[in-house]
C-alpha cells in the first residue's frame, strides 16, 4: 500500500498535521524532495513540534522514517532539528530514521548564493526562504553536488569537494564579488557531519523497495503544494523541486512502484507565503482578521501569510496535476468567525469568465470572482463526528466538494491530533 500526501494549494495546507494523524496507519513515512525550507507543524500529546527536514512520522515510535533521494540536506540544519526533537524526548537512531545515500547535500555556500541572488533582485526578488534550496537543486542538475552516501568515503568527498569549490568560488567571486569560500572550512564542515549521520546512510531505494514487496504501508510526505512545484506551479515564484505525486515513487527512490492513493491536504480558505501571483488575495481588515483567526504566520520563517478566500480555480487544478483519490479538508474552524463566507468560484481575464488555471505568466491580470455563501457562525472546534457539525459548514463542505471535483473524507477543525471529523 503506497500513499502520497501532498499540497493542493500553495503550501502550509497541514500537511504535517496530517501525515502525523495518519501515519499512525503506516509502517514508513517517507520525504521525498525538498529541503528545511519546509515547516511542518505537527501538535500532539507529546507537544508542539515545527519539523522542516524530518519526515513527520518521526514522532511516532513504531514508524520509521526515510529522508528519500529527491531531498536536499543541509547537514547542519539536520544536525540542530534532531537535537532539538531529542531534547522534547523523541527518540532518534539509525532503527527509525534512514538517509538515502543520492539525497544531495546543501551546502553553507548554496544558502550564502541564495541570500546573495536574493538581495541582487531586490524588488524582483523571488520569496526565496534563502535556505539554499533554488543554488542546491541548480547545481544537482549542473552535477555539480556532494550526496549523502559521499559522506562514507572521505578520500572521495574531500577531492569532488575541491573541484567543486572551485567552480562555485569563480561564481562568489566573479558574478557576486563576494569573499570566496575556504576549502579548509567547507571539508571541516562535511566532515563533522559525516561522522554524526554515517549510520543513517542506506540504500534507501532498496530499503523500501523490499518493504514494498513485503506488504508494509508505506506513505510519501510531500512539501509544499501543487502551485509551488517548479514545473506546475507559478513559475518562476515556485520551489525548486517536484512537489506532485507522480514525483513520489522517484523522490523517494521506488519508481518501480505505483501508487495506489493521494490524500490531497486542501486548505478550507487560501494562504500564500511569500511573492507570486495570488489572485484570490484579501486586503486591509478583511485579511487581518482571517490571517489573524488562521494564525497565518510561516513555520519556517516566521513570516506573515498572505490570505484569501478559498480558490476553486486554483484548487482544481491543483487536485487535477496531483491525481487526488481524496481530499483532507484542513482548518474549517478558522472560518467559524465569518457570517457570510466568501469564495473566490472564477477567474476574469482581459473580460472573460474562465475556470480552468491560466498560465503563469498572465496569472496577475487575472481577479477574482467572488461568490459568497452562508456561515455556520459558531464554534465547531470540538466537533468530532458529520452529525454535529452545523448544516452551513455541511453545506460548505459539499460546495467545495461540488466545485472541485474530489471528495473530502477528513475534515480538521483545530490543531491538535485528534481534531478531526471523518466523513465517510
Ligand atoms: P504544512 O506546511 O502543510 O505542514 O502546514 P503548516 O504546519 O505550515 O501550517 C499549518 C498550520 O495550521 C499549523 O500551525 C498547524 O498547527 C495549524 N493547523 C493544522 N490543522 C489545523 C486545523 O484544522 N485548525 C486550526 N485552527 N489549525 C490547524
Ligand atoms: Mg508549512
Amino acid at each position: 500500500m503506497l500513499t502520497s500526501i501532498v499540497g493542493i494549494n500553495w503550501g502550509d495546507e497541514g500537511k504535517g498535521r496530517m501525515v502525523d494523524l495518519l501515519s499512525q496507519e503506516y509502517d514508513i513515512v517517507c520525504r521525498y524532495q525538498g529541503g528545511n525550507n519546509a515547516g511542518h507543524t505537527v501538535i500532539n500529546d507529546r507537544g508542539k513540534f515545527v519539523l522542516n527536514l524530518l519526515p513527520s512520522g518521526i514522532l511516532r515510535s513504531d514508524v520509521v522514517n526515510v529522508m528519500g533521494n529527491g531531498m536536499v540536506i543541509d547537514l547542519e540544519h539536520l544536525h540542530k532539528e534532531i537535537s532539538r526533537l531529542r531534547e522534547a524526548g523523541v527518540s532518534i537512531t539509525p532503527e527509525n530514521l534512514k538517509i538515502s545515500d543520492k539525497a544531495v547535500i546543501c551546502m553553507p555556500y548554496h544558502v550564502m548564493l541564495d541570500c546573495l541572488e536574493e538581495d541582487r533582485l531586490g524588488d524582483a526578488k523571488y520569496g526565496s526562504t534563502r535556505r539554499g534550496i533554488s543554488p542546491v537543486y541548480g547545481d544537482k542538475y549542473m552535477k555539480k553536488c556532494l550526496r549523502m552516501g559521499d559522506l562514507k568515503y572521505p578520500a572521495i568527498y574531500h577531492d569532488t569537494l575541491k573541484h567543486v569549490l572551485e567552480y562555485k568560488n569563480l561564481i562568489i567571486e566573479n558574478v557576486y564579488h563576494a569573499a570566496s569560500v575556504e576549502l579548509a572550512e567547507m571539508t571541516k564542515w562535511l566532515d563533522t557531519y559525516a561522522a554524526e549521520f554515517a549510520d543513517y546512510i542506506i540504500d534507501t531505494s532498496l530499503y523500501l523497495d523490499q518493504a514494498a514487496k513485503e506488504g508494509k504501508k508505506i506513505m510519501f510526505e510531500a512539501q509544499l503544494g501543487a502551485l509551488r512545484d517548479i514545473d506546475f506551479g507559478i513559475y518562476p515564484f515556485t520551489s525548486s523541486s517536484s512537489t506532485i505525486a507522480a514525483y513520489a515513487p522517484i523522490g523517494a527512490g521506488v519508481p518501480n512502484h505505483k501508487l495506489d492513493q493521494v490524500v490531497g491536504i486542501m486548505k478550507a480558505y487560501s494562504s500564500c507565503v511569500g511573492e507570486g501571483p495570488f489572485t484570490c488575495e484579501s486586503f486591509g481588515k478583511e485579511a487581518e482578521e482571517l490571517r489573524e483567526a488562521g494564525g497565518e504566520y510561516g513555520a519556517a520563517t516566521g513570516r506573515p501569510r498572505r490570505v484569501g478566500p478559498f480558490d476553486v480555480v486554483a484548487s482544481r487544478y491543483g487536485i487535477r496535476v496531483q491525481g487526488c483519490t481524496e481530499i483532507a479538508l484542513t482548518k474549517l474552524d478558522v472560518l467559524s468567525y465569518l457570517e457570510e463566507i466568501p469564495i473566490c468560484a472564477q477567474y476574469e481575464l482581459n473580460g472573460e469568465i474562465i475556470d480552468e488555471f491560466p498560465y503563469a505568466a498572465i496569472l496577475p491580470e487575472a481577479k477574482p470572482v467572488i461568490r459568497k455563501v452562508k456561515g455556520w457562525h459558531c464554534d465547531i472546534s470540538k466537533c468530532r463526528t458529520k452529525e454535529e457539525l452545523p448544516k452551513e459548514a455541511l453545506d460548505y463542505i459539499q460546495l467545495l466538494e461540488e466545485m472541485t471535483g474530489c471528495s473530502i473524507r477528513y475534515v480538521s477543525v483545530g490543531a491538535e491530533r485528534d481534531a478531526y471529523i471523518r466523513m465517510y
